[in-house]
């Protein structure tokens, strides 16, 4: 499978997170291609990974097997319109899409009857510990397989067969990372605040998070067994935890999070 040439069409973070894993896991960088609009960024991208790099999309999508979009959304019909009129037989290829929001249906307006997959990864694959939910259409078993390996060095892969699970892993996953580093954010303020220097402030917060964060991965207990062990009637993590509670941190949560779907789908 190391043998298809994979281009990126749109070099920003995501792709640089793609390309971070795909590099570490061993797939070979001669093989892999670059294309944006900003040269400063294709030049990192080329001494950090070995990739090749291209400021037309055009040719990368030529000398690809497998075209992976990551613009922004509101630049995918401009993007794709242009590679597909600069070169039409990329049609015939297998295409990934990293975007938010747009179904398969607006890729084909733009493309033709393509073999697509839709990925929704999330930042943290650029250390492997990230989740991406994927949903493909028309595709064979073997550009499956190519895709799951392609995102296996992300961390999880999450295949699902409804097209309108994706916006709902965004809100689970894909936008997920941002809503622990709030709560995050909000501890170190707090932590300062209370006299920590802002250095041991970070530090004591992300290390308790990533403590929590494996506990509850390695552990066969529910998260609520896990917060309940920690939690003595009558002592302080109960007072903070009522407190919570109180100011409906769930309630919050369940808005956030259909707000974040919400969004997914008005992009389509
Ligand atoms: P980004 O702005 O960092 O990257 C997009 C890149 O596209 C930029 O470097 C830009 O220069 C380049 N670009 C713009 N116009 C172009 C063109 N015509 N041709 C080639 N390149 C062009 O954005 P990002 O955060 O990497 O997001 C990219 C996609 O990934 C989006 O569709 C987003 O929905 C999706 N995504 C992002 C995340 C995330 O956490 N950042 C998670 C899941 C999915």
């Amino acid at each position: 499978m190391n043998e298809n040439t994979v281009a990126f069409i749109g070099a920003g973070n995501m792709a640089r997170c793609l390309i971070a894993a795909l590099v570490k896991q061993g797939y070979p960088a001669e093989n892999i291609i670059a294309s944006n609009r900003n040269a400063a960024k294709l030049a990192t991208l080329a001494k950090d990974f070995g990739i090749q790099v291209t400021e037309d999309n055009v040719h990368a999508a030529q000398v690809a097997d497998v075209i992976v979009l990551a613009v922004k959304p509101q630049l995918m019909a401009e993007v794709c319109q242009a590679m597909l009129a600069g070169a039409p037989e990329i049609h015939e290829k297998l295409f990934v899409t990293v975007a938010a929001g747009l179904p398969v249906s607006r890729y084909r307006e733009w493309l033709g009857d393509i073999r697509i997959v839709r990925a929704m990864p999330n930042t943290p694959a650029q250390i492997g510990l990230g989740v991406t939910g994927l949903y493909p259409s028309q595709c064979s078993n073997y550009e499956k397989s190519f895709v799951d390996q392609l995102f296996s060095g992300c961390g999880r892969n999450v295949w699902l067969d409804d097209e309108a699970q994706i916006n709902h892993i965004i809100a689970v996953s894909g936008s997920a990372p941002a809503y622990f580093f709030y709560f995050m954010q909000a501890m170190q303020q707090q932590a300062e605040t209370l006299g920590f220097s802002s250095e041991d402030a970070k530090a004591m917060v992300a290390q308790t998070a990533l403590g929590a964060a494996t506990l509850a991965a390695q552990s066969d207990l529910s998260f609520a067994d896990l917060r309940a062990e920690v939690t003595s009637k009558g002592g302080t993590t109960h007072e903070a935890i009522e407190t919570f509670r109180a100011r409906e941190l769930e309630q919050t949560v369940a808005a956030a999070m259909q707000a974040a779907i919400a969004r997914a789908e008005a992009m389509a």
